[in-house]
């Protein structure tokens, strides 16, 4: 297996996995695309419901081509091989109707069944309960960090942080912007490897919401349980974005959560926001109608153009995570993964260690550093030849990083393990 670009891979014959796959190979896009000139599209006319019946995805998970590498970035992060070759076979005429999805209307009937599965579709998944709306946005959790208060606070209103990692405080600091926040704990004098215990929490009443990060990206920090708000409203609010989809969450505890679209379910450019009902409409008069969550809900996230694309990949994640099981299955196989990884740490008597403690580690970011420091750029140089990239921490922290997400197979993370034990073998 050899690295490759996204180009080659893009332009190069369909793998023996693709004809192996579900989708029909004759209808993938390289053989077009590799023609110097375009064939037109196939003679299947317009048709309003070819896309009922299109085959369900089905997830075969095996080894990756051998034209891909293991990914461990922290996001834009891998994507599910299957997914990929759908979209790639549908890239040039979606389902028959002749043209991309990059090329509809948002308003058309084709787009209008796209983003109504998708949504369907992650409600299933996630069992949300009707009385929350589910928007599909843009401008990252960033904005998120900026919406949030802005869309449930007054100015002078006071609402509480828990901050155990960097994502945290990110959102910590733009609250101050637009309302009255009050970090009650902050683990950053123990570099964030810890979550507090719920109970010793000094949460204000009179607070309008209790902030969390379920899963800190940069330190794999990870909420195992969730505190109970005792604000008068009763809301709590997650930022899920590295950990969103990877475990079934009881949606009915949060006011809100928000998760870029990156990490576990699509490409980068869309932002979900799960929000009850009632916190709608509630905008400080200064929010441009973008950040308004009632602007979304009331027009099924179609006010403006959305990431059409974007929203269509997600779609096939949900489809394909749907197709694994649901999320149950999807946290025993990312429980597996995480759990021969930390065991390898833990077992490497020092040689590499994970700073988290371990009751809370994350299973989709796993840090590690080596205790010689001074081999990391070696580790990181020889896995990336055997085909292993992204894995080096994030700037701020230094050490390695390795990103599990749901996409990761487990074969990407024996490989890590059974390279974590050579490389010490050949350096203890
Ligand atoms: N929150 C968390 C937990 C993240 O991991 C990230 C991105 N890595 C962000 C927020 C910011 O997301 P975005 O880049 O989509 O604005």
């Amino acid at each position: 297996m050899a690295a490759t670009t996204p180009q080659s891979i893009f332009l190069k014959p369909t793998s023996a996995k693709a004809a192996a796959s579900s989708i029909n190979p004759s209808s993938l896009a390289p053989n077009t695309l590799s023609t110097s000139k375009p064939q037109k599209p196939c003679s299947i006319k317009c048709a309003a419901t070819a896309h009922q019946i299109q085959d369900p995805i089905k997830p075969t998970h095996p080894l990756p081509s051998e034209d891909r590498v293991y990914n461990f970035a922290a996001g834009p992060a891998t994507l599910p091989e299957d997914v990929l070759l759908r979209a790639q076979s549908e890239l040039y005429n979606w389902r028959g109707c002749g043209m991309s999805v990059m090329e509809m209307s948002h308003r058309g009937k084709e787009f209008s069944s796209i983003i109504q599965k998708a949504e369907s579709d992650l409600r299933a998944l996630l069992e949300i309960p009707d009385d929350y709306a589910v928007l599909f946005l843009q401008g990252g959790a960033t904005t998120q960090f900026a919406a949030v208060p802005l869309n449930l606070c007054s100015p002078d209103d006071p609402v509480d942080y828990i901050v155990t990692g960097s994502w945290g405080d990110k959102a910590f600091k733009e609250a101050q912007k637009y309302c009255k926040p009050n970090v009650i704990w902050s683990g950053k004098s123990e570099k964030y490897t810890k979550i507090p215990s719920f109970d010793d929490l000094q949460q204000n009443s009179d607070a309008k919401y209790l902030h969390i990060c379920a899963n800190e990206t940069i330190h794999g920090v990870e909420f195992k349980d969730y505190p109970i708000p005792k604000n008068k409203g009763g809301i709590l609010i997650a930022d899920m974005s590295s950990n969103f989809c990877s475990k079934p969450v009881d949606v009915s505890k949060f006011g809100i959560i928000y998760a870029g679209a990156q990490k576990n379910v699509g490409p980068s450019g869309v932002t979900i926001v799960i929000i009850r009902k009632d916190l709608l409409g509630n905008a400080q008069g200064i929010t441009p109608v973008m950040l308004d969550y009632k602007t979304h809900a009331d027009n099924s996230s179609l006010y403006n153009t959305p990431p059409c694309y974007g929203i269509y990949m997600c779609g096939l994640v949900f489809e394909d995570l749907l197709a694994q099981g649901g999320l149950k299955e999807v946290e025993k196989k990312n429980q597996k993964k995480a759990e021969i990884l930390y065991q390898e740490i833990d077992g490497s008597d020092g040689f590499f260690r994970c700073p988290v403690e371990k009751s809370v580690r994350s299973l989709m970011n796993v840090p590690f550093t080596l205790a010689r420091p001074e081999l990391e750029a070696e580790f990181i140089k020889e896995a990336a030849k055997e085909s292993m990239v992204q894995l080096k921490g994030h700037r701020s922290v230094g050490g390695m990083r390795a990103s599990i997400y749901n996409a990761m197979p487990l074969s990407g993370v024996e490989k890590l393990v059974a390279f974590m034990k050579d490389f010490q073998a050949r350096h203890a």
